[in-house]
């Protein structure tokens, strides 16, 4: 992955950790961040997610599910896919740090 000289919300690299279902982001300051693959499917923004979270208030996540696959989705985000099937949301770098710092 190329990282734009000027864009420090690139991650250096993402890493699915399957066994204990997080994901990593290496910054370029070295920083290490992780976001649960739980958090990440019940904060998908996609509008069949977006809508669902209007009617029922969250998004139902099944327990165990993992991000089977990350694909790069334009410069500056990444398109992950579910074990529920689902592969619709689009995560922007700058979101995946937002969740991966939250507490
Ligand atoms: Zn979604």
């Amino acid at each position: 992955m190329t990282m734009a000289a000027d864009d420090s919300r690139m991650p250096l690299a993402i890493r699915v950790i399957k066994e204990s279902g997080r994901l990593e982001l290496d910054w370029a300051d070295g920083q290490i961040t992780g976001v649960t693959h739980s958090a990440l499917r019940k904060h998908c923004r996609c509008g069949e997610c977006v809508a669902r979270r209007r009617v029922h208030g969250d998004i139902s996540v099944v327990a165990g599910i993992r991000v089977v696959e990350v694909t790069p989705y334009g410069a500056n985000a990444v398109r992950l896919t579910f074990s529920d099937g689902h592969g619709r949301g689009i995560y922007p770098f700058a979101w995946l740090q937002y969740l991966s710092t939250q507490p």
